[in-house]
């Protein structure tokens, strides 16, 4: 049987999340995104009520959600802004290969910590000649006795210049590849790190992204997470939990559009009638709303899937693929609903056009989203020679 109801707890859940969205982050969504300039006032409440440490298990001192649980608050926090919204989920995305892959000791060790105060994670795979090519890192962690010597750098890390701890991927056998990809625990104060660049950016501008070099950062052997080569493939899961939160992202910030569209489309008289009634507008609205519900059912069904522990690769890839391409149509549209209004900076549809480009590049393209479901539709091919 197939049931939409959602229970009491992520109804109060959710309630929760718009209610954060709507006091705490809209208000000041504009303030942070033109100064360029990091929201601690609003991560601090944000800690407060459990958002940045949501996916950290109960029994640890976190929120425990599931991944249902995650992509609904994950929606109703984009709604408010997504600069924020990526701030407060990158934790959840350096905290997942711990999660999926870590032992008991390494979640008690560094878990623990962001549940007692205000922190900031990264996750660190993206190298400036490796972006959607994992196999070119060249980061490397070479084993020295009971450690790992690790050098190389990332580009376009969130939370890069904040984070107290890195989930770095490097490769500890460069010689085979993918297969010598292995997943690191580094905590910034280890010697050798430094903050390079950090990004000016077109969207998600409340958020920090940056580089960050890694020379000879000495690590103890017990933070490779997993075993040493299985960084890809903990990499690859981590990313079929996480695109689903993508997609619920896309889904709303095409909400915040669509709202703010319906009710300036109301208001704005042309010809003598509000514009909502001219079909050119009516039928915009009404496809937007239509593929709004239709992202939100694929985000669901992709964290549903998580949840039960079933393979969730395509579908996942599904869910990022269309909510975030759909937040991008519809902010488009909002735009054009508003006119001339919508380009300037004085509302707030420019913003969410801006916001929304970044959900088809991170976490993998879109491109890379249709690799992995076309593959997997389409099964193996034989090439003719
Ligand atoms: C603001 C921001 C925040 C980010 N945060 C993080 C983070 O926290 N951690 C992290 O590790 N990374 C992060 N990233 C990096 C992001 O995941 C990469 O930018 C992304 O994976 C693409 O890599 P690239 O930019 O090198 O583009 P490239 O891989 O060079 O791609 C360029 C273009 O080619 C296309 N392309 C590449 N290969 C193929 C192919 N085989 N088939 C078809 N098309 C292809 C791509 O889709 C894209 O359109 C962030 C990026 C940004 C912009």
């Amino acid at each position: 049987m197939i049931d939409f109801t959602l229970t009491e707890d992520q109804l109060a859940l959710q309630d929760m999340a718009r209610e954060f969205a709507e006091k705490e982050m809209r208000p000041k969504a504009a303030r942070y995104d033109q100064g360029h300039e990091f929201p601690e006032d609003v991560m601090r409440k944000a800690f407060e009520v459990g958002f940045l440490t949501c996916t950290i298990p109960a029994e640890l001192g976190g929120g425990g959600l599931g991944d249902l649980e995650t992509a609904i608050i994950s929606e109703e926090l984009c709604r408010g802004c997504a600069g924020m919204y990526t701030t407060m989920m990158a934790n959840s995305l350096a905290f997942t290969p711990i999660l999926l892959a870590g032992t008991a000791e390494q979640k008690k060790k560094f878990l623990t910590p962001f549940t007692q105060k205000m922190a900031f994670a990264s996750y660190c795979l993206t190298e400036r000649e490796a972006g959607s090519d994992n196999a070119a890192i060249r980061t490397t962690a070479k084993k020295a006795g009971g450690e790992y010597v690790i050098n190389g750098s990332k580009c376009f890390i969130t939370n890069g210049g904040v984070a107290s701890l890195y989930v770095v991927f490097a490769n500890a056998a460069p010689e085979k590849g993918l297969r010598g990809l292995s997943a690191f625990i580094v905590p910034r104060e280890t010697p050798g790190i430094s903050v390079g660049k950090v990004e000016d950016k077109m969207g998600h501008r409340a958020s920090n992204t940056t580089e960050l070099f890694f020379e000879d950062v000495r690590i103890p052997a017990e933070n490779l997470v997993g075993r040493e080569g299985a960084g890809f493939l903990i990499a690859m899961k981590t990313f079929d939990k996480t695109r689903a939160d993508v997609g619920a992202a896309g889904v709303g910030i095409a909400r915040a559009a669509l709202e703010y569209a319906i009710e300036y489309a109301k208001t704005r008289v042309q010809f003598g009638k509000p514009i909502a009634i001219y079909q050119a507008i009516m039928f915009k609205i009404a496809d937007m709303a239509t593929e709004i519900d239709a992202a939100r059912l694929l985000v669901w069904r992709a964290a549903w899937l998580a949840d039960h522990g079933k393979p969730c690769g395509r579908e996942s890839a599904m869910a990022k693929l269309f909510g975030t391409d759909l937040g991008m149509r519809v902010t488009t549209e909002a735009l054009q609903i508003f006119g001339g209004y919508g380009y300037m900076r004085d509302y707030p549809v420019e913003k969410l056009m801006r916001d929304a480009k970044l959900l088809q590049i991170y976490e993998g393209t879109n491109e890379i989203q249709r690799l992995v479901i076309g593959r997997e539709v389409i099964g193996p091919i034989r090439e003719r020679k």
